[in-house]
């Protein structure tokens, strides 16, 4: 069975993990290509874009691909759209491995919105010293807000416009509690903005901003596109590649 993972989560690399040498499985990540030094996950690789999602339909055909699991990060919302498109007009069975969002604890004030456009909206009565981490892409959202001071942190530099105070910290997590804290410390936060992005691995920030008091501003995640399935861990990905296999 050939199967494409379209990556860069934890997720698709603990899939490919389990999935890789497995008899009668032939499996291929795909990564965008985007991080400099991007963490591989086992087995074989592609990287970079396939041309929209007619290359990506033209991509599968090439390479006879009999299932595709998108375990892309939930805000890559334009290559799940071209995965279903693409997957769809091939009749090819489609996977979406989203892992669940975060859920607001007691003690916490987050103050939801819809994209980074709104979340830029609400700094203006939340606090005028800003902790970004929002990733590399979309910081130019915040680019006119001259009157906040922003650090922002993402793995590589930001592309296209930045808000003029600002200060960029290069860093990959996961990141523990207590350096999280101090960070909020250190560079007097007064408000976080972040994705919705799920997961253990970037959620230590949300537990210092509660212990600090802090509002977080929180940006949801696009939905889904119809059709596929949806399954939110590698382990459930992996018995779904399997019932796909038995079914073939
Ligand atoms: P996106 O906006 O949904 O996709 C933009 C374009 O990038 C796609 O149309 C596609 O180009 C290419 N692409 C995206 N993921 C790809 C993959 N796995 N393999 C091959 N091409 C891919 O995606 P994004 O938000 O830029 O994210 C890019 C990658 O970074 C994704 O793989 C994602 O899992 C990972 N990531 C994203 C975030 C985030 O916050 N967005 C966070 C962590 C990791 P073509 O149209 O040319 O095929």
């Amino acid at each position: 069975m050939n199967v494409l993972i379209l990556g860069g989560t934890r997720e698709a690399r603990e899939l490919a993990d389990r999935a890789s040498g497995e008899r009668g499985f032939d499996i291929v990540s795909s990564l965008a290509g985007r991080v400099s030094d991007p963490l591989l996950p086992p087995g074989a690789v592609r990287i970079g874009g396939f041309g929209g999602a007619e290359g990506l339909r033209e991509w599968l055909a090439d390479n006879k691909i009999d299932a595709v699991v998108d375990a892309t990060h939930p805000f890559a919302g334009t290559m799940s759209a071209h995965a279903a498109t693409a997957a769809g007009a091939l009749g090819v069975p489609l996977l979406h491995v989203r892992r669940p969002g975060w859920t607001e604890q007691p003690g916490d004030h987050w103050i939801r919105v819809p994209d980074l456009a709104a979340a830029a909206e609400a700094l203006a009565d939340l606090g005028e010293r800003v902790f970004l981490t929002i990733g590399r892409q979309g910081v130019a959202a915040f680019a006119g807000l001259h009157r906040h001071w922003f650090l922002i942190r993402a793995i590589d530099p930001p592309e296209g416009a930045v808000p003029i105070r600002h200060q960029l910290l290069l860093a990959r997590g996961p990141f523990p509690v207590a350096e999280e804290a101090g960070l909020l410390a250190e560079h007097r936060i007064e408000v976080l903005v972040t994705k919705d992005s799920g997961g253990t691995l970037t959620d230590a920030k949300l537990t210092a901003a509660r212990a600090a008091g802090l509002p977080v501003v929180m940006v949801d995640r696009p939905a889904l596109p119809p059709g596929g399935a949806v399954v939110d861990s590698a382990v459930e990905a992996w018995n779904w590649l399997r019932r796909k296999q038995t079914e073939k």
